[in-house]
């Protein structure tokens, strides 16, 4: 999913440490996005061969998490480097995004849940506003491929393909789907593509294990105190 990407571009140590990175910041993650995404370098010349309804449909579980983020990947080009303003409104585009995650997330698992209201869409509309999408079907060599592209250019363009696939996850997908690793350190968002609704971490080999870890250490702890009031 490309808004799942797009969110998790901030990054938190999921281990506890604290330590943070902005990978919008980065060249290196900025190319691997775009060319994990069906971009070219120059942004502009490349429709989008993927409809963005379909993006909600793609199993979350195949793709990265928090513990596999690929940090080596290529720079293939540097000609697609947002400018000082263009990363500004990527950076505040994603964190309306984040914040709105995270009032779904309240609004479906708050204690007590704080209903979502028209307000918490507004930067999402934002975005959905600008841009309309033209789509062609292209036939080549007997293979067929719908394209879509938008009047946006740019960072514009790939903000408008993010803003339309986050809408169409809302719109087709179900509100208790979209969460919040478990693991508070973590803060990695994706969408729950399970049967049954089950997937509490980002990742349960790293975060599900770390938890369960931490958990036990608690109770350990727990067990200890009460022996040593007696
Ligand atoms: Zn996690």
């Amino acid at each position: 999913m490309i808004w799942k990407d797009f969110l998790n571009s901030l990054w938190h140590d999921w281990r506890g440490s604290g330590a943070s990175e902005d990978r919008l910041e980065s060249p290196s993650w900025r190319s691997h996005f775009l060319s994990s995404h069906g971009y070219s370098d120059d942004l502009t010349a490349s429709p989008i061969a993927n409809d963005p309804a379909m993006d909600m449909q793609a199993s979350d579980n195949t793709t990265a998490s928090n513990s596999t983020v690929d940090k080596k990947a290529t720079d293939i080009a540097t000609t697609s480097n947002p400018t000082v303003d263009e990363l500004n409104e990527l950076k505040h585009f994603r964190d309306g995004l984040r914040e709105l995650t995270h009032r779904i997330n309240e609004s479906v698992r708050g204690t007590p849940p704080v209903p979502l209201v028209q307000n918490d869409f507004a930067i999402l509309n934002k975005y959905l506003a600008v841009p309309s999408f033209t789509r062609r079907i292209v036939w080549d060599a007997g293979t067929l491929q719908m394209l879509e592209s938008s009047q946006a250019v740019g960072w514009g363009n790939v903000m408008a393909r993010i803003a339309t696939a986050y809408a169409a996850t809302l719109a087709h997908g179900e509100l208790e789907r979209f969460r919040i690793c478990d693991n508070p350190d973590c803060k990695w968002m994706y969408y729950d593509g399970t049967r049954n609704r089950s997937k509490r971490y980002c990742d349960d080999k790293c975060c599900g294990n770390l938890m369960k870890v931490r958990r036990f250490r608690e109770r350990a702890k727990g067990k200890s105190e009460d022996r040593s009031k007696d």
